[in-house]
């Protein structure tokens, strides 16, 4: 924790790429279009703030730390089309885990400056999918061909679709599913092909 970034979520252990380090699981809480909550006045800010938007318009907040996470524009995880979050490269302990902030659909433009990167984008825009989606994918790709080779400790979260699906393009480098769905107003029923 710092002044700067509020709170953050730090490695207490090695994590290796390619490593699935989440997975939504019924505990999350999730926040439809209709729901009351967001029109309560009090507590809209901060589910603005802590919430994920996937498209349909549903809001996610991890009800662990994942919704501490920050962002960095050299993320060392991301989301994927598959429903988990990925290590797109080796963390190490005490290594902060930063996110990718421009798959969640935040809706306005967030001013954020990522302390030692040189690439960093300086601000996050909802066009963010637009102009680096096929970077985000490359990367995901790149880890998910390690996913079979390293522990999973989540993997018994994953529903076996997802596994079939996560082996099957690891083994065959065939059927993968784009971050693009996760992008608002996409198809939420892209089928692998
Ligand atoms: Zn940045």
């Amino acid at each position: 924790m710092n002044d700067q970034v509020g709170v953050g979520v730090f490695a207490t252990a090695f994590i290796p790429a390619g490593t699935v380090v989440y997975v939504q699981d019924p505990l999350d809480i999730v926040i439809l279009p209709d729901s009351p909550l967001l029109q309560n006045p009090v507590l809209r800010p901060t589910i603005d703030k802590y919430a994920i938007l996937e498209p349909g318009e549903r809001r996610v907040i991890g009800w662990d730390a994942a919704k501490y996470v920050n962002h960095c524009c050299q993320a060392n995880i991301i989301s994927t089309g598959y429903g988990f979050e990925i290590a797109l490269r080796d963390i190490q302990p005490g290594e902060e885990v930063r996110d990718e902030y421009g798959v969640f659909n935040l809706g306005w433009t967030m001013e954020w400056n990522c302390p030692h990167v040189d690439s960093c984008r300086g601000l996050l825009r909802p066009d963010d999918f637009d102009h680096y989606c096929a970077q985000w994918d490359a990367q995901i790709q790149a880890a998910l061909r390690q996913v079979m080779d390293v522990p999973q400790p989540l993997w018994s979260l994953l529903d076996v679709e997802t596994r079939e699906a996560v082996r099957r393009y690891a083994d065959t480098g065939e059927g993968y599913v784009s971050v693009a769905v996760l992008k608002m107003g996409a198809s939420t029923a892209v089928a692998p092909h």
